[in-house]
């Protein structure tokens, strides 16, 4: 018997309000039972959205609904731009390459914090007309500055991956004008995977190209919505489990939730520095999601994370990509604390030892408990 502990960006811890609603007998979703569960959830939906538009609602990984903004959005052969600085960049230039769009990359190297300016001249240059940029690059920690990556993309539609930062980090959907926000249950949200949503700017549905998707038909599953009545058989365990988790974090309160990520990202860089270790994700409160470490010379990343998992019970994520074996990621979303934080230390400080790392020793956690009792300034 042992006990589990994880620590990922993904899929992230549920607390038990949420997975007792997902344990209630199953209902009939045409029926009013389910009905009122959906009105209210899609109600919060917007209000964690920070927005007054339709957020839609699908029975999908985040993924689709990435892939449902590219089928609703694009022309045949439109030239579109995406901003790639990790995995979930690349995520978006494969989903348009998929599609046959005329794929325009602004690329950063992973771990790089893109350039609002940078972007605003590259997308201009590019002749597109659709921008598809990542808030929180969950491969490589970086947050990036959506606000002003929107302020500087002019007339451009902008569409914002939010999978791992909804939740976590502010996103202002209509105060920032971001015309569509995609994101997932399974991380800020503390649901389980297999929801994902995209919000939708009301001056689009006029623009919509007919859509390349029939499950993923915007106008279907808006036209469905507003009646209270899903296009298809919707996920009724998780939209229960979703509705509660949305309704803990709003009564707690969006902006407290923002707060104890800074928080928590604090506490986390802390320990590992204090432990001796290199960090990877940028050494700020812009990196309030996922914290990456570099895994120190000598020691191999793989083994790392097998005897974290293996011998101590505790999951972090191992590097992406061309990272792999190189860093490693603790994911601090959702329903998380500090005390989750000291755990992840003091395994990681555990295990690099028994694998014959030097490392400063039994200072981490308490660094981290200072950091997190900083206040986080107004
Ligand atoms: N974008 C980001 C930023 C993510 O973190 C993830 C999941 N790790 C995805 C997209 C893809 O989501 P899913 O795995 O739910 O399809």
């Amino acid at each position: 018997m042992q006990k589990r502990y994880l620590f990922t960006p993904g899929p992230t811890p549920v607390p038990p309000e949420v997975l007792a609603a997902m344990a209630e007998p199953m209902v009939h979703h045409r029926g009013e039972d389910f009905r009122t569960v959906y009105e209210t959830c899609l109600t919060r939906l917007r209000a964690v959205f920070r927005t007054e538009s339709d957020v839609l609602l699908f029975a999908a990984s985040g993924t689709g609904a990435m892939e449902s903004a590219v089928a609703n959005l694009c022309g045949p052969g439109e030239r579109v731009a995406v901003v790639t600085a990790g995995a979930f960049g690349e995520r978006w230039a494969a989903i348009c390459a998929h599609h046959g769009l005329d794929t325009h990359r602004i690329a950063y190297e992973w771990g790089e914090v893109p350039s609002p300016d940078e972007i605003g001249s590259a997308l201009a240059e590019s002749g597109a007309s659709i921008l598809f940029c990542t808030q929180s690059e969950t491969s490589t920690g970086v947050v990036a500055d959506v606000q002003a990556i929107k302020a500087a993309a002019g007339e451009a539609t902008v569409v914002v991956d939010a999978v791992s930062s909804l939740g976590a980090v502010p996103l202002e959907t209509d105060a920032w004008g971001i015309d569509v926000v995609v994101s997932g249950s399974q991380k800020a949200l503390m649901c389980p995977p297999g929801l994902a949503m995209a919000s939708v700017a009301p001056p689009l549905w006029e623009r919509l190209p007919a859509s390349r998707s029939f499950y993923f038909d915007w106008r279907r599953t808006k036209q469905a919505q507003e009646a209270f009545d899903a296009a298809f058989t919707p996920a009724v365990s998780l939209i229960r489990g979703l509705n509660v988790a949305m309704g803990m974090l709003l009564d707690a309160g969006l902006d407290a939730a923002f707060e104890r990520h800074v928080r928590l990202g604090r506490a986390a860089r802390a320990g590992l520095k204090a432990m001796g270790l290199e960090l990877f994700s940028p050494d700020d409160d812009t990196a309030a999601v996922v914290t990456a470490a570099r895994v120190p010379e000598g020691v191999d990343g793989g083994a790392l994370l097998r005897r974290l998992r293996d011998r101590h019970g505790v999951t972090l994520a191992p590097g992406q990509g061309a990272l792999k074996g190189k860093i490693f990621r603790i994911g601090h979303i959702g329903w998380f604390d500090v005390f989750d934080i000291a755990v992840a230390l003091a395994a990681v400080e555990l295990s690099l030892t028994e694998l014959g790392a030097e490392l400063e020793r039994g200072v981490a956690v308490s660094r981290a408990f200072e950091a997190y009792e900083a206040r986080v300034p107004a």
